[in-house]
């Protein structure tokens, strides 16, 4: 049994999956006019460790992330130009499709690669935002027809007053709203948590490069459309469980959901689940300000990447976590002391089952990991058999994902075994390869492999299979 803190509700609920053991999973993605900053990559840990611990409760994942390449603004109102832009001009590139091409694949690349190194595993499908527009089309037009949106001369805004419940998952009270609490800069927008489906082309916004043709003549959809258009494409209305950070519960899926209900009157996920900001000294850590660090900072100064999954997964995902040197020194040395722990253990045997139902039960709590953490620590200062603690170990870290079993692979190699390895290239060079194969095969009889890369032969021990 799963629990799960629903936005929703504001609830810690048990999770019911709508098919057996299948969960469909949306994740808003990054937009890429920007390296991710750390407090980004939090969201996407969050969002590994909710997978790995569905899937080791043996559900299978479907799990969608967006790259939003186009229609986010520099203000989530509406507001300001489009991110991508605002990257074009810092750059000091030409303001053309090639260059928003090159800002957007520069930084997926750049995006796909840290979440790589921090051990998150890549989503079944990567939805593109430029890829999708004309789906995005065709849903603002099911909005058109169904009466929830009106035509202003720069766009098409949602009309937030015709639909019961709008707000509901951010508790918003549209009538004290009115009275100032989201303050409406467009004064074309009858209220002001109406939003953009479609922002028309006009001289105002002439430098909007990425424009496509539609029944409301030329333009862009809006930021929110994106993702409910893409879930729902991929995962179907309703699915399971939409994640995302904090900051996207007042407008960006509030927005989502009302758009997911104006067309198809259903629910667009059943779970929402938000992680809590990583704090750096106490201010909000913002792309957009470029005070922000990313994961080649804390790779230039000589830390792991897995230091900082390991400091992510030392706080609740609901608790903001304040981010310093110190934390994440102090999180490197706990990884190296595991790493050097479990590379003196031998052979995996047996996992301890007390300890496997206390570390479920803790990640089936709303996904504790600093509990979870605790107890595989509790396992090492245990008197089990070494060789059971590293099987119990291995096994938490297919949820964990702290890079165990490449330590184990990596495991220190005998000064005999070496020995016999160097024996065997200097055979290898005076092309003795009948007594090379021979001494290869006693190696492997000793229970190592060996693999000839161009640098040289590599040795690794067969502990794990
Ligand atoms: P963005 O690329 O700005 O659309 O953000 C990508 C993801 O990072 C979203 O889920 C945000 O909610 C999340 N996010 C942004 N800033 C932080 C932060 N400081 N800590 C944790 N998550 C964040
Ligand atoms: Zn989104």
């Amino acid at each position: 049994m799963i629990k799960l803190y629903n936005t929703l509700t504001r609830k810690k609920e048990i999770f019911r999956p709508i098919k057996l053991k299948q969960v469909g999973l949306y994740s808003c993605g990054p937009t890429v006019y920007n390296y991710a900053h750390i407090g980004n990559l939090r969201a996407y840990i969050f969002a590994d460790i909710l997978k790995k611990t569905l899937e080791y409760n043996d559900y299978k994942i479907k799990h969608v992330i967006n790259i939003t390449d186009v229609g986010h603004l520099t203000s989530d109102q509406d507001e300001g130009e489009d991110k991508i832009i605002t990257a074009i001009k810092r750059e000091g590139k030409k303001l053309d499709i090639n260059s928003m091409k090159q800002i957007s694949n520069f930084y997926t690349n750049a995006f796909k690669s840290d979440i790589t190194k921090l051990n998150i595993s890549h989503p079944s499908k990567w939805a593109k935002a430029t890829e999708h527009v004309e789906d995005m089309i065709s849903d603002i037009k099911k909005i058109e027809k169904n009466g929830y949106c009106y035509e202003t001369a720069d766009g098409i805004y949602f009309d937030t007053a015709k639909l019961k419940n709008y707000g509901k998952i951010a508790k918003i009270d549209i009538e004290n709203l009115l009275h100032g609490a989201r303050v409406c800069v467009n004064p074309t927008k009858k209220t002001p948590t109406d939003f953009a489906l479609w922002l028309k082309s006009t001289p105002k916004n002439k430098n909007h490069i990425m424009q496509w043709d539609s029944p409301w003549g030329k333009g862009w959809p809006g930021w929110h459309i994106e993702c409910s258009t893409m879930s729902v494409k991929y995962l179907k209305q309703p699915f399971d469980i939409h994640t995302g950070g904090i900051d996207h519960i007042p407008v960006h899926h509030t927005n989502e959901i009302a758009q997911a209900q104006a067309i198809n009157h259903k629910p667009l996920a059943n779970y929402w689940v938000h992680n809590e900001f990583l704090i750096l000294d106490k201010a909000k850590m913002s792309k957009s300000k470029e005070t922000f660090i990313t994961l080649s900072t804390l790779i230039a100064k000589n830390f792991n990447p897995i230091a900082y999954r390991y400091l992510c997964l030392s706080a609740k995902y609901r608790s903001p976590l304040s981010f310093s040197w110190q934390n994440l020194k102090s999180s490197q040395n706990a990884l190296n002391n595991l790493y050097n722990t479990i590379s003196s253990y031998n052979r995996p045997s047996k996992i301890i089952k007390l300890y496997q139902k206390k570390f479920q039960t803790a990640i089936n709590n709303d996904l504790d990991t600093p509990a979870a953490i605790a107890i595989m620590w509790d396992i090492i200062k245990s008197n089990h058999k070494q060789a059971d603690k590293l099987a119990t170990i291995l096994d938490f870290d297919k949820v964990l994902c702290l890079g165990l079993d490449k330590i184990k692979k990596q495991a220190k190699i005998p000064a005999k075994i070496k020995k016999m390895a160097i024996q065997r290239q200097v055979m290898r060079d005076n092309q003795e390869w009948e007594e090379s194969d021979k001494l290869r095969k006693q190696i492997n009889k000793l229970g190592f492999d060996i693999e000839d890369k161009p640098n040289g032969p590599s040795i690794k021990k067969r502990t794990i299979n």
